[in-house]
């Protein structure tokens, strides 16, 4: 169980943000003979039966851009974006064999780029399917800037909307030696572990959110917390943001809104445990492959010592 790259956090692509309000432009790219367009349709991505993304033609869309977004320049290649919507019957465009899949089972299986692009995809599109009326007037939204905006209809007032983010900090929490601070979730598979997580509020930092998340989940103190890596996450819109945190304090409460269960693990016992949450067997369990809670539990266990 060694700790692998961390996922979705591959440069995608050049997002040539230049490019994206010059509608001329991103029309001559769509007519881009080698042009292609990650699909969704119901939140799921096109594939191929063996499970690697399956990009259409833009002549497969349409014969404009206007409601696809535009995700950058691959080399000189333009790659798009489209959303086929949320109807119960499979689009008449589907190519035949092709299957729709969804990221949270197929994403740790892809490459690191096919990964980082359809994350980057997946995010626009689920923001844009959830903002639909101005936060200003109530008025509709048009999608603009080759989608990377929505602009309200109404002309009195005319705000643009930008694709949102959401920071969440995850974080590892030692005792400052050989043992971190896992918990779950009464939802969660059996066994299945993984770290303490939470949303940034409003007028916190991130050191100051990762402190208060654990004391309010497990009653632990943070002496200090240091930045690792952060991972975009849009299921539907975090990044998250990971950091390791050394406790000042031992005994654990845990609030049991948040947490099922929370303990300190050692590090020989984490080398026992199984490979997944869904992994055959019984005991405890790593988090997904393609987690950054992963990522911070294995770099921290392999890190020299
Ligand atoms: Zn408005």
């Amino acid at each position: 169980m060694l700790p692998r790259p961390l996922a979705y956090a591959q440069a995608p692509i050049d997002r040539a943000h230049h490019l994206r309000s010059d509608p001329a432009h991103l029309a001559t790219l769509w007519s881009h003979p080698d042009a292609r367009v990650l699909m969704m349709w119901g939140g799921k991505h096109l594939t191929t039966a063996d499970a690697a993304p399956l990009p259409l033609p833009p002549t497969a869309i349409g014969p404009t851009p206007e409601q696809s977004i535009f995700l950058g320049l691959e080399g000189t290649i333009p790659v798009f974006a489209h959303d086929w919507g949320t109807a119960e019957e499979e689009p008449t465009g589907t190519p035949q064999d092709a299957v729709w899949r969804d990221l949270r089972e197929n994403g740790p299986d892809l490459s690191g780029a096919d990964a980082s692009q359809h994350v980057y995809a997946r995010g626009l599109i689920l923001w844009h399917r959830r903002t639909n009326f101005c936060s200003v007037c109530g008025s509709g939204l048009t999608m603009t800037d080759g989608g990377h905006v929505r602009r309200c209809n109404n002309a009195d007032c005319g705000a643009s909307h930008f694709p949102r983010t959401d920071p969440a900090v995850i974080m590892l929490v030692t005792d400052g030696k050989d043992r971190v601070l896992l918990g779950r979730q009464a939802s969660w598979a059996p066994g299945a572990v993984s770290t303490l997580a939470g949303f940034v509020e409003p007028g916190e930092t991130l050191e100051q959110a990762v402190a208060r998340e654990v004391f309010e989940e497990a009653g632990i103190h943070i002496a200090e917390a240091r930045y690792i890596a952060s991972q975009p996450w849009p299921f539907p819109g975090s990044l998250m943001v990971g950091f390791e945190a050394v406790a000042s304090s031992e005994t654990i409460t845990v609030d049991p809104k948040e947490l099922e269960s929370a303990r300190w693990f050692h590090r020989d016992e984490i080398k026992t445990f199984r490979d997944g949450w869904f992994a055959e067997g019984e005991g405890w369990a790593l988090p997904r492959q393609d987690s950054i809670s992963r990522f911070l539990i294995l770099s921290w266990l392999h890190r020299p010592t």
